[in-house]
């Protein structure tokens, strides 16, 4: 029986539905988990129908990389903290990448010195070292930048989009050279330097705060690179698996500028997070109202509704769990408390979502922004967590600001609205909030989860006092 025609095309095809199913499963968070497994079992059958190919000659080095991944991949996913998954994630970009650009780059020189290589398969080999090189230094960049052991803010400099595009066009016209004539073996190692030189520059003008986004455009190159490595390998589930990957972040990239109301170029070129905290600093002292836990407890205490909406400062503090124990307190006394969940809000998609599902919160008091907005008028107290930007109404009312259009939680139509921060300093876009001057606004000062810990204790007090 020759399993390359019987079993190989079964297993590929359950694994591609299982691709297909994780990434619809993973769209929300009742069925994320669901949504990781049948991937996983997706994986599997991938790996396990490669191994049955026929082109495989000796299973000794696949094991050994095999021990190799496994030792290194257990302590990342391990000891990494929810904190830095968006490192993490462009750490994994980078390996993957990096394996995509040596297989093109292995198949060049294997080509070059057997069969030869098909003009179609040189295309395909061209675009997968193209993006894998470039993906790979691009990808430890953003890994370096968003770990804080490269600077965070956009280094630019005069005519630097033009150089950038100037080394991308040059890598570009070698490459359709070598698909012209693969023969022109000197040109291949410009060809694979200008490309990882290209990934460098491309992410030295971007701010480190912009690195998520960057990364599920970087996730779309990869998987991009992916399947034109199906195409140089004749191998279908590359080719599906790639174009779902190259797809699915293209797509994640979209819905994560739109929520911010900026543009590609705008990430890409814009160098945002430069200019903005310069302004920021130059603001005059205006009056707020600040308030104790003792006080922000009373409030809660008498509240019917209360809409809770985090954000990053949420995820730096880790102060999700006590969250939840706020939650059960109030739950108990009948107030009706309830999540809204900004797109963007934190440093990664999904990012509340991750930390909220982790501390138990039940997933029907998580709300869309669009869905809780028309709501928010009847909230007695919006309750804002490390949150700055994605609450700040300059976004709807200022068209000069740094985040004009940009959609937000209307936490200011609440009755009060109490904003626990450590400060008066800005958040990502490194602009005022003209939110924390209102009048119906109390500013909560302190570390999310040691206020939260203070709100806790009040209430249980409060409790076995009644
Ligand atoms: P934000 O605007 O960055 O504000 C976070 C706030 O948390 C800060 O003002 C900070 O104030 C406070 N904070 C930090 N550590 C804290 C702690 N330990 N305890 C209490 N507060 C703390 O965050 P956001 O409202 O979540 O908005 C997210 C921003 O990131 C948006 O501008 C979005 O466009 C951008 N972004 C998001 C993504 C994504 O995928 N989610 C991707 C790229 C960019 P203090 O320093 O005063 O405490």
């Amino acid at each position: 029986m020759n399993l390359n025609t019987t079993l190989l095309p079964i297993l590929y095809m359950l694994a591609a539905m299982g691709f297909i199913l994780a990434i619809k499963w993973m769209g929300s968070p009742a069925t994320a988990r669901r949504g990781v497994i049948v991937g996983e079992i997706g994986m599997l059958l991938a790996v396990v129908g490669t191994l049955l190919r026929f082109e495989v000659v000796s299973y000794g080095w696949i094991a050994l990389a095999f021990a190799l991944g496994t030792i290194v991949g257990i302590p990342i996913a391990v000891m990494m903290p929810m904190t830095a998954v968006p490192q993490r994630t462009a750490f994994s970009h980078a390996c993957g990448a990096l394996a995509s650009a040596l297989i093109g780059t292995a198949e060049y020189y294997k080509g070059l010195n057997g069969a030869g290589l098909t003009r179609v398969e040189m295309t395909a080999l061209i675009i997968e070292t193209l993006l894998g090189f470039l993906t790979f230094t691009a990808s430890l960049m953003a890994f370096g930048k968003l770990q804080e052991v490269l600077p965070q803010r956009p280094i630019t400099y005069k005519g630097q989009n033009i150089v950038n595009l100037g080394i991308f066009a040059l890598a570009a016209i070698i490459g359709i050279a070598l698909i012209a004539s693969p023969e022109q073996a000197a040109l291949f190692p410009i060809f694979v330097i200008l490309s990882l030189l290209f990934g460098v520059l491309l992410i030295i003008p971007i701010g480190g705060a912009d690195m998520p986004t960057v990364i599920a455009l970087l996730n779309s190159y990869a998987g991009l690179s992916a399947s034109a490595m199906g195409f140089v390998l004749n191998n279908q589930l590359l080719i599906v698996a790639g174009a779902l990957d190259g797809s699915s972040g293209f797509i994640l990239s979209i819905i994560m500028c739109r929520a911010m109301n900026r543009s590609f170029t705008n990430v890409l070129f814009g160098a945002f997070g430069q200019l903005q905290v310069s302004a920021a600093g130059a603001q005059e002292a205006k009056p707020i109202h600040s308030a104790s836990p003792e006080e922000a407890a009373q409030i809660l205490d008498a509240a019917r509704t209360v809409v809770v909406i985090p954000g990053y400062g949420m995820a730096v503090s880790q102060a999700q769990h006590k969250l939840r124990e706020m939650f059960d307190l109030l739950a108990k006394r009948g107030v009706n408390v309830e999540f809204a969940i900004h797109p963007v809000a934190g440093r990664m998609p999904g990012h509340m979502n991750v930390l909220l599902a982790e501390a138990d919160v039940p997933y029907d008091k998580l709300r869309e922004m669009d869905d809780i907005n028309p709501e928010m008028g009847m909230a007695d107290v919006a309750l804002i967590i490390g949150a700055n930007d994605v609450v700040n109404p300059d976004a709807e009312n200022n068209p000069k600001s740094a985040i004009a259009g940009m959609p937000i939680i209307q936490a200011y139509k609440a009755r009060t609205v109490m904003v626990i921060k450590r400060s008066m300093n800005p958040g990502f876009a490194g602009i005022d909030n003209p939110l924390y001057y209102l009048d119906n606004t109390l500013m909560l000062f302190g570390d999310a989860k040691g206020f939260i810990s203070s709100i806790v204790k009040e209430l249980q007090a409060v409790g076995k006092a009644a």
